[in-house]
């Protein structure tokens, strides 16, 4: 039969199993994770203090486990918002834990009340579990499968109607106890339920946490570290999709592919570190200067290329050009120095059935004519009218 105590058994096993599962994500350094592992040890600690508390000191066992109970409740809220990037400690918060602590020894050992405490401990953690839920549903990454930040809210948002319930029946008397944790049946449904909010609760942040973890790794293989542009196999994967849709929707699809003139040069005379900053500067002046519907991809070394979405060669032309005017008047800074470069670029755009290998070899064969004209130059792949050098600088 459920009991108080066979409940609160089976409270701490699932506290435990939470904090081992938190515990096994800790080394990733997810913000706020270390918070809910604390939480969830302090609750553990809460319910076996309960689950042993002898009738002697039963006030000092239940004010102590009270007390890290809300310590517990206010950690798995300032978790969350770490979690989501928001300043995790308020100082009211803080002062209304305090209160709450004031209250537990008002009515523990001057003027014992179980059902105050019961009603203030109640009314603390519905605005707990109340401020997780709001901030899950306000704060979710859109961008990201929403099941989990849809999941922490819609439980966190189930705990607090649950703990508002159980405030309620205890403010206005519909359940009263005389001494801690009574087998009546309204306080076991109680404790039960309040039981279950804690294993939801911990399930829905490791669901938070794994969704870090798999953004991370979608990020590690869908953006070069170094330029912030997008890897080789996830630009032509973007490519392929943007095709696509060009295709369905009659649009224009240009690609151009830059390669740094000499780039060699400056990793010889400033280092290779140098060399690196120049590139990321390089990136940051191209990823500034395209429009928010360009797409930019790092082929491999000192090569890029850019796709422009509904624009035909002669506009991707001119675009590109307008940034080779950018990237040479725009030298990256390296400590007392300045390093200028200039890239030359190749050009063409995707005709009817054209695939992408067939368009990357056309700009590519473009980029090398540039390269033979002298380099700083932007080349159109060949037309039946044959070359068109869109701009050229003497280097
Ligand atoms: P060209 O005008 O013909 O393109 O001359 P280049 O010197 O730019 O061409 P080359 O292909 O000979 O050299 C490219 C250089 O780019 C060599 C390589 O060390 C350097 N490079 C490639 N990737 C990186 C990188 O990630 N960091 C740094 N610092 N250098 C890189
Ligand atoms: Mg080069
Ligand atoms: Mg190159």
């Amino acid at each position: 039969m459920l009991s108080p105590v066979g409940l609160i058994g089976i409270a701490i096993l699932s506290c435990v199993i939470s904090m081992a599962v938190f515990g096994s994500l800790l080394k990733a350094a997810i913000p706020g994770l270390a918070r809910w592992f604390t939480a969830y040890g302090l609750v553990t600690v809460a319910l076996v203090v309960l689950e042993l508390r002898g009738h002697e000191r039963e006030n000092f066992a239940a004010m102590g486990a009270s007390a890290l109970l809300l310590i517990g409740a206010l950690l798995m809220l300032q978790g969350c918002r770490q979690f989501f990037g928001r300043p995790p400690v308020h100082g009211l918060e803080l002062a209304g834990v305090g209160a709450v602590l004031v209250g537990l020894v008002y009515w523990t050992f001057v003027a014992p009340n179980l059902s105050a405490r019961v009603t203030m401990m109640s009314l603390y953690f519905a605005y707990a579990r109340l401020a997780i839920a709001w901030m899950a549903y306000r704060y979710r990454p859109l961008h990201r499968p929403q099941y989990s930040y849809l999941f922490v809210a819609i439980t966190a948002l189930a705990g607090a109607i649950f703990h508002v319930a159980r405030g309620l029946a205890y403010f206005t008397g519909l359940s009263h106890q005389t001494v801690f944790f009574e087998p009546s049946p309204l306080n076991i449904a109680f404790l039960a339920l309040g039981i279950l909010t804690l294993p939801f609760l911990s399930i829905g942040m490791v669901m938070l946490a794994h969704d870090r973890l798999a953004e991370r790794m979608e990020r590690l293989a869908t953006i070069d570290e170094l330029t912030g542009a997008l890897v080789r196999r996830a630009f032509i994967a973007r490519v392929e999709t943007l095709l696509a849709a060009a295709c369905a929707g009659k649009r224009k699809l240009s690609l151009a592919i830059l390669d740094i003139d000499h780039f060699k040069a400056v990793n010889d005379q400033h280092g290779h570190a140098v060399g690196d900053h120049t590139l990321a500067h390089f990136v940051s002046l191209l990823s500034q200067g395209i429009r928010r519907t360009d797409v930019i991809g790092r082929l491999g070394g000192e090569e890029f290329a850019i796709l422009f979405v509904s624009a035909g060669k002669a506009e991707a032309a001119r675009l590109v050009d307008q940034l080779r005017t950018t990237v040479t008047a725009s030298p990256a800074p390296a400590g007392s120095s300045a390093i200028a470069c200039s890239f030359s670029a190749g050009v063409d755009e995707f005709g009817d059935g054209d695939t992408l290998t067939a368009v990357l070899a056309r700009a590519d064969a473009a980029l090398y004519a540039a390269k033979a004209m002298g380099r700083n130059c932007v080349v159109v792949a060949p037309s039946p009218e044959g070359l068109s050098v869109e701009c050229m600088e003497a280097d």
